[in-house]
């Protein structure tokens, strides 16, 4: 049986009008991901992380999910994709997707790192001064994105996902620089059939401990804007899955 694998970046949403994170030399929105994605940091920035994913949930509530998260959601109607993002917002699901492994979270939701309870927020302000857990936990109140430097509970089953990749199987790679997880490699190593979309080609090689996507890597390249390259994918895809 063939398997579709979707994995995604912050790239797949840009075109929604989300910006991205690595195209504005490691800022995120204009703030550094230092202060506003550390586990080491966020306690000492409560105001600024909670009023920049106060005001980056006002943002998701503003933008729609674009032809290519479109695309991704009937794949799952078609093909049974499993579909692995990095993304924090819920375009996907608002697409029609459901079961996305959100392996850094989401921002629709809150975190208490005292109790562990996670909440579904959707696009509403946390009043970061008076908000609490059910726990009564203030301070401890965290998005349910993951930071930098903390564990991420939805890796294992995106790892066990990678590593049973077969030769029948298709992995479709769309908008990611590959810095935070090393997908390029990932794709170069497995028996699986491979695609990438960027929106253009990474001229820089990937390193040991410096992770990005190459072309080379992959069986198919066809960059562009996800949101105008999802009928050439979706052929492609199409002749793959047979
Ligand atoms: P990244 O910012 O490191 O890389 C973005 C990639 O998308 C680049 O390779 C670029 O070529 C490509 N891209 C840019 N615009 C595109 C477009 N219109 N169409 C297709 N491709 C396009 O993103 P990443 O690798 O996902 O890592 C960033 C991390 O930051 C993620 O782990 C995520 O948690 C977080 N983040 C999430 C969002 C979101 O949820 N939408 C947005 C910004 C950052």
């Amino acid at each position: 049986m063939k398997n579709l694998i979707v994995f995604t970046g912050a790239g797949l949403s840009a075109d929604s009008g989300i910006q991205t994170f690595r195209d504005s030399d490691g800022l995120w929105e204009n703030h550094s991901v230092d202060v506003v994605a550390t586990l080491s940091t966020w306690k000492r920035n409560f105001e600024t992380v909670h009023r920049f994913y106060n005001s980056r949930r006002a943002q998701l509530a503003t933008v729609q999910p674009n032809a290519a998260h479109v695309m991704i959601a009937d794949w799952q109607r078609r093909y049974g994709a499993t579909v692995i993002t990095q993304n924090i917002d819920d375009l996907l699901e608002r697409a029609g997707a459901t079961g996305v492994i959100h392996v850094h979270g989401k921002l629709t939701e809150m975190k208490c790192t005292a109790c562990g309870e996670e909440e579904y927020i959707g696009y509403v302000e946390w009043d970061y001064t008076k908000d609490r857990c059910h726990c009564g936990c203030l301070k401890g109140m965290k998005p349910n994105v993951i930071f930098f430097g903390e564990t991420a509970p939805e890796y294992p089953r995106m790892w066990k996902t990678l590593d049973n990749m077969t030769k029948d199987d298709v992995l479709v790679v769309i908008g990611t620089s590959g810095k935070v997880i090393d997908i390029g490699t990932i794709a170069a190593y497995s028996p699986a059939t491979s695609i990438l979309s960027n929106l253009e080609t990474d001229e820089i090689m990937s390193m040991p401990g410096n992770p990005r996507v190459n072309d080379w890597q992959f069986d198919h390249v066809l960059h562009g804007q996800a949101s105008l390259m999802a009928p050439e994918i979706d052929i492609l895809v199409k002749e793959l899955m047979g």
